[in-house]
């Protein structure tokens, strides 16, 4: 799983950043993928901040090394939902000293993906909403077309440096409006047109 960073200029914005001359990428590991309706349970030791980050999430269909954008999206086979969740006080920290972001965005659990697949050719990708709502309250809500990397060109882009394969997924970032989870707190990110998925945070104490 491969994710783009600060993907919106307004979300670049909440931490008093700039959009990345080129695009930024992390990697998730599959230890972090988990179902729709998931209970994520944050470890004891971390007290620190866990966000929220709901995200267009596209599937490679197609093995692809040197894409060109006007060919990407012919590797694309799909659409999910993803909630990019977050210890943001990790990554944050990491961010300060010039480290990766691995610890703060690999925690077990940490990526909620589903629970729908729309095929390629079902979605126009130009203007979809992007939400999160935590217990019914809408925290996130933008659209893609305010993405500042669009799926071929960062498809073209990823594709520069790493061969894209089958079934690797492609987050293409969070809006404006991230913020932190507690106990009990009900998430769920939705995109339009593709569907809903629902993720349950317990944070038991130490
Ligand atoms: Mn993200």
């Amino acid at each position: 799983v491969l994710a783009l960073g600060k993907n919106f200029r307004a979300h670049a914005a909440e931490f008093g950043e700039e959009v990345p001359e080129e695009p930024l990428f992390f990697n998730k590991l599959p230890e972090t993928m988990v179902p729709h309706g998931a209970t994520v349970t944050v470890p004891t030791w971390y007290e620190g901040r866990f966000d929220h980050e709901a995200e267009l999430a596209v599937v490679i269909g197609k093995e692809g090394k040197d894409i060109a954008p006007e060919r990407a999206m012919e590797h694309v086979c799909g659409y999910t939902v993803a909630n990019d969740l977050t210890a943001r006080s990790l990554q944050g920290a990491d961010r300060q000293k010039g480290f990766p972001w691995l610890r703060g965005k690999n925690m077990d659990g940490t990526l909620p993906l589903g629970p729908c697949f729309v095929p390629r050719q079902w979605l126009d990708l130009s203007d979809l909403r992007v939400t999160a709502t935590v217990n019914g309250e809408t925290r996130q809500d933008a659209t893609t077309a305010d993405l500042v990397v669009d799926v071929p060109h960062a498809l073209a882009y990823l594709s520069r440096h790493l061969t894209l394969r089958p079934g690797d997924i492609v987050l293409m970032g969070t809006p404006e409006g991230v913020g932190p989870l507690h106990d009990g707190d009900e998430v769920v990110c939705a995109v339009t047109g593709i569907g809903e998925l629902r993720t349950r945070i317990a944070r038991p104490a130490a």
